[in-house]
Parts: C-alpha cells; sequence; structure tokens
C-alpha cells in the first residue's frame, strides 16, 4: 500500500439543501454551505454528522459523495435500517436544516493493485460507488454487495463486475451470504487487494477466511461500519 497523506480534519457548519429517497431504504441528503467550498477529500473518507438528540449528542459516520469542491457540497447517501439517531435523521431531515460536521475521516486509501475486490453491504455503498469511480480504468474491479431487497440494487460504474445477494427476510449484520460468496472468489492469479466494508463481526469474519485461504494481510482493507445490536460511536 503507498503511503497516502489524508487531508486535515476540522468541524465545518453546513446546512441541508436536498434530500429524497435514491432507494426505498436508503436517503440522500445534499449538504452545502460556504465553509465546504474548497473541501477535499479522497475516495471513500467520510464526515462524522454531529446529531443532538433528547439523550445527548450523537456522532455518526457518513461517507461523502459527489463531492463538488466548486460549489461547496457533497451527498451523504444514508441507510434507513429503522433504529438509531443516524437513521432517525436521515428519514426525517428536510432541506434548510443546519448542522456541524468534522472531517475527512478514514483512513483507508486506494491500493494500486490491477484486481480489487469490494465487499460489504449496503451502509458500504456509498464507499464502494465512489472508491471504485477512482480506480484507473485498467483496474479489474469486482463487487460483492448484500443489499435487503433487489429495489436497493444502485447503478454501479459500467466496468465493474458486481454481484448482488439479496437478503430478503433474513436479519441484517450476518455473514450468512457474504461469508459463502467470498469464498466462492478466486484469490489466485493477478495482484489482488480486498476491501470488507459492513458489520464489524462480519467483517472480521471474511478477513479471517481471506487469510485462512491465504491473502496476506495488507491485501485487506477490513472496517467495520456498524455493530449489530448496539450503536456506533463516531
Ligand atoms: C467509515 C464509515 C463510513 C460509513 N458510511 C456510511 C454511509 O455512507 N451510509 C450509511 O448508511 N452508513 C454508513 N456507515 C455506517 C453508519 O455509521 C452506522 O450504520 C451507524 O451505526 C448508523 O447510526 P444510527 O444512529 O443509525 O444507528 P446506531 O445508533 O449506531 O445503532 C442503533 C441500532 O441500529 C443498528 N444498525 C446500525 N446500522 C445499521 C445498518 N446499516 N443496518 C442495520 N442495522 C443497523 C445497530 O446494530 C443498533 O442495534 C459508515 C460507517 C463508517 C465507520
Amino acid at each position: 500500500m503507498p503511503a497516502v497523506s489524508f487531508p486535515a480534519a476540522r468541524t465545518y457548519q453546513v446546512r441541508v439543501v436536498d434530500a429524497y429517497v435514491i432507494t426505498p431504504r436508503m436517503r440522500r441528503v445534499r449538504l452545502a454551505g460556504p465553509d465546504l467550498v474548497g473541501f477535499t477529500a479522497l475516495p471513500g473518507q467520510d464526515v462524522v454528522v454531529r446529531l443532538q438528540t433528547p439523550d445527548g449528542p450523537a456522532h455518526r459516520r457518513y461517507t461523502i459523495r459527489n463531492l463538488d469542491p466548486i460549489n461547496g457540497a457533497f451527498d451523504l447517501d444514508i441507510v434507513l435500517h429503522g433504529h438509531g439517531p443516524g437513521a432517525r435523521w436521515a428519514a426525517g431531515v428536510e432541506p434548510g436544516a443546519e448542522l456541524e460536521i468534522f472531517g475527512p475521516r478514514g483512513k483507508v486509501p486506494l491500493a494500486t493493485a490491477p484486481a480489487q475486490v469490494f465487499v460489504g453491504d449496503e451502509s458500504a455503498l456509498p464507499a464502494i460507488a465512489e472508491m471504485a469511480a477512482a480506480l484507473p480504468r485498467a483496474t479489474e474491479i469486482r463487487a460483492v454487495i448484500e443489499v435487503s431487497d433487489a429495489a436497493e440494487r444502485q447503478p454501479m460504474p459500467p466496468e465493474m463486475d458486481v454481484r448482488w445477494l439479496i437478503r430478503g427476510d433474513r436479519e441484517p449484520g450476518t455473514a450468512d451470504l457474504l461469508l459463502p460468496a467470498i469464498e466462492e472468489l478466486s484469490v489466485a492469479g493477478a495482484t489482488r487487494h480486498f476491501y470488507l466494508f459492513a458489520e464489524s463481526r462480519v467483517v472480521r469474519l471474511l478477513r479471517d477466511a481471506l487469510s485462512a485461504r491465504g491473502v496476506p494481510l495488507e491485501e485487506i482493507s477490513a472496517k467495520g461500519y456498524w455493530n449489530k445490536g448496539r450503536p456506533m460511536r463516531g
């Protein structure tokens, strides 16, 4: 992995300028403000949204999408999973709302391997889309993405080979679908890099499965995006 310098993080005051569902369980919230003019972030980096709740502050991380540094704006695509202050905020927030964010955060740089494989659930869809779109055209890109149902699939870069896993009535945050799917992936051949972004325990199981098949840890970027049964701390 090449040495990468990440942009410095700080606090920004921003305003919600648009909010709409892009799939039945994902809402896009566009943030903008003069403070964001010139904002820089690497593909897949995120911001911490500082929410106020009746129980006190709650900080939640969401991936930066469609960054427009000239006009000072970007989108957050947020899973409406039905629990927690982040999902509640995303379901109800309307244009005009003001909030404080902190970022950019995230320390998973793009790898330079000629073949790259993204594995994750719907919380990682924004990161997978942003990172895949930023890879050189010659990169062989594959993805295995678990979503709750077929309506949650999203357009991905055309050169990317995506396998969608539909969870249906199963509960989210288990390795039941992702683990067998990555066992089927070839780990031989071209030098590859694997990104694993999903529920924290699932990510550990996926990493261990790849490792057991001989994939060196430096060829795996693993990051837990949420914790099943308990809140995520920003
Ligand atoms: C680097 C990074 C980038 C991220 N980017 C995004 C993003 O772009 N979009 C996005 O939607 N999420 C993203 N996440 C995940 C998001 O931060 C977590 O899902 C977070 O827990 C949401 O907070 P909450 O307040 O909704 O729920 P919490 O208060 O954290 O949790 C409440 C309950 O909801 C459950 N829960 C939390 N998340 C999910 C989920 N996705 N599916 C099902 N159940 C869940 C928990 O297990 C818990 O029981 C990212 C996380 C990280 C670390």
